[in-house]
Formats: C-alpha cells, structure tokens, sequence
C-alpha cells in the first residue's frame, strides 16, 4: 500500500469483494442481494463502491435520501434502488430517475399513487415497508387492508417488494423478540399479497439478519455494515475485512516542558519532556471531540500514539513522546493496526456512527481488487 501524503481514506475494493462473497454465501442462491449504499456508501463513496458491487453482481441498491438515488443514477449506476426515507416533494424526482420509493404510511402511499396517476404512470414498482416491531417506519398490521384497497384501486403502481426492518438481529438476548417479527412479517405478508397475480420480493434481513437468522432471508436480503467490513459481533468480525483505512501524516513535531499545556482550553498538561506531533485532520473530518483528550489514539510506526488534548476542527495533535519518528511520517488512524470497531469503542460509539462520519474533504484512495 502506498506511504500516505496527506489525510487520505485508503479504499480497498479487494475487501469489498470477500465481504460482499462471503455474506453472498449464507444465503441461498436464489435469494436476491440488496447492498444498502445511502450515506455515500457509509462513509466510503458511493459511485465507487456501487459501481463494483454492480461488477461484483448485486440484484438491487438501497439508499436513504432521494439526493443520494439522483447521485448514483448520474454516475451511470443502473440497478435498481430503493429510496428507503422519501418524502411527498420528492416524488416527481423518483419517477424522473426511475428510483423506487418506500412507501411506509397511508398517507405517503396515498400521495404517491396521485403523483403517478397524473404522471400516466403504469405498474411503477414502489416497495411497501411494514412494521413488525422497530416502531419507526412502516404500516401496522391493522392497515393492512387499507394498503390493500389503495393499491387494487389504481393500475399506476405495482408491488416490488415488501420488506420489515429488525430492531435487535445482532443481539442473542433478543432472540424471541426477532423470532416474533420475522413471523408478523409473514403473516401480515401473507395478508397483503395474497390476492395479487404477481409474487413481489420479500425481505427482512439485513447484514446480522443474513449472519444470525439466514433461514429468514425470504426473497432478498439488504445488507450494508458486512459488506463495509463488519459483522457486529467479535466472533464474525475476523471474517469480514474493514474496507476502509484512514491514513494522515505528522505535519509538525515539536518538544515540551513541564508546565506547558497543549491546544484549546489548555486540555493537555505536560508533566515531563514530551513530544507532541500535530496532524492534519479534525472533528470537521469526521473524528469528533469525543476521541479527544486521550481516549483513543493512533498509531505511527507501528506504536500507538494517544491523542493530546481537545480534537480541533481541522487538527488533532498527539502523544509521541516514545515513539522514533519525524515530520511527514504516516500515521494510521483507524484500519491496519488498529481495528476500527476498537477505535470507534474508544469514543463510546459504534463502527457505523466513526465510518459515516468521514467527511468529503478527506480524498479517498481507491485500491482495486
Ligand atoms: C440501513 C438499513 C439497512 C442496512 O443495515 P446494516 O445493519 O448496515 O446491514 C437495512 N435496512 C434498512 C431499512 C436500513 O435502514
């Protein structure tokens, strides 16, 4: 791997690829393959990372925001995607750019199919979420026959899919609560397709969904964590390879004295000769306050440095008092030695919330398989 020269994300699309194979084969071959992209890929890029998994073979693409549908169609992704969160403004910009909605309340499913209509649209597919249990989006089972009636009274729309979302597969202890909306997801789709003379695709899982309960892929899986590397569980993430690192440089190095203090509000308070190297990245980069004041660290030469004081918005400075090392040497901040999920537990927090959190201005570094 090339010597960083500035703050970069290193992108290995070789790791994309054994996690995308590797999630691929807990699950039957019939079954279709959702790889959820939204928030640039969590974090990544999402051109990049959609366009080989398109390569890799994925049945279908998820994102969250509309924007971020516009985004992928512009860069010549062609799959189909799913628009997991839209909103009534966005319609017309779906149907333009040939995205599919989630359709999640009567009054959304109501506002599309007028959108349709007067569009002369004709069996657009829309996908209809249903809610067995995580309480955020999705029609109850009560509603059922309401989403009957409003999608048999107009020939503009046509069920692609119907899909639930579950709110503890990667915890054990929640086991019976998992079991229990995977069986209201089957009866409440049972209830919903029915009478209709074509089979939408059916899903639950996603990335510990596909890893815990496999038997319960339905038609589709939707998975998005695994395929960036992890598995939300010591045990299936040595299986998995974090797809991203991110990599900086010293830009200064410089010797201090009992009683000198170290950035903002004097956070850092030097008690012996110590040696603090200044980095060129921040929480407007995407590590927050939170990693400061040494909570968590970097390492540089292969020897963890932990941070000195408060992170600034632009620079973080740190420890490097025993470790041999000069200006313009790479420092790892999180992938290589020091696994992610470690660092983002350092700052309280979880792999999704650190990976999402890294910011455009960090230039990616794309590594083909
Ligand atoms: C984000 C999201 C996913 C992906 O979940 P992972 O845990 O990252 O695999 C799947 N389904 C829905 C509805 C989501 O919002």
């Amino acid at each position: 791997m090339p010597e960083a020269k500035e703050t970069v994300l290193e992108i290995d699309l070789g790791a994309l690829a054994h996690n995308y194979r590797y999630l691929r084969a807990k699950i039957d071959d019939g079954v279709k393959f959702l790889s959820v992209v939204k928030a640039f890929a969590y974090g990544n890029d999402s051109v990049i990372i959609a366009r080989k998994l398109e390569e890799l073979g994925t049945d279908y693409f998820a994102v969250a925001y509309v924007e971020e549908g516009i985004h992928l169609r512009k860069n010549g992704i062609t799959k189909p995607i799913l628009v997991l969160h839209p909103q009534f403004t966005h319609f017309e910009d779906i149907i333009e750019h040939c995205l599919e909605p989630n359709l999640y309340s009567e009054k959304i499913l109501r506002s599309f199919v007028e959108t349709a209509e007067a569009k002369n649209q004709k069996n657009y597919p829309v996908h209809i979420k249903l809610n067995t249990g995580l309480n955020r989006l999705g029609f109850d089972h009560p509603e059922i026959g309401t989403v009957k009636e409003i999608i048999s009274s107009t020939s503009s729309l046509k069920i692609a899919s119907v899909f639930s979302h579950l709110a503890a597969s990667e915890d054990w202890k929640e086991r019976d609560f998992t079991v229990g909306q995977i069986d209201l997801f089957r009866k409440m789709t049972w209830e919903l397709i029915a009478d209709l003379d074509y089979e939408p695709i059916l899903h639950i899982c996603n990335t510990s969904g596909v890893i815990n309960y496999p038997k319960s892929a339905f038609s589709m899986v939707r998975s998005g964590i695994g395929l960036y590397g992890y598995g939300n569980d010591k045990n299936i993430d040595p299986e998995l390879r974090p797809i991203s690192t991110l990599k900086t440089i010293i830009s200064q190095i410089r010797s201090l004295d009992k009683g000198d203090t170290v950035g903002y509000n004097r956070a850092f308070k030097v008690e012996k000769p110590t040696r603090i190297a200044t980095l060129p990245l921040g929480h407007a980069d995407g590590i927050n306050r939170i990693y400061g004041k040494g909570k968590a660290g970097v390492f540089i030469n292969g020897q963890y440095a932990p941070i000195a004081g408060n992170v600034c918005m632009d620079i973080i400075m740190v420890d490097v008092t025993n470790i041999s090392c000069e200006e313009g040497d790479e420092v790892i901040v999180f992938g290589g030695p020091q696994h992610p999920v470690k660092f983002a537990e350092a700052g309280g927090t979880i792999s999704y919330e650190l990976i999402t959190g890294i910011q455009r201005r960090v230039s990616r570094l794309v590594i083909p398989e």
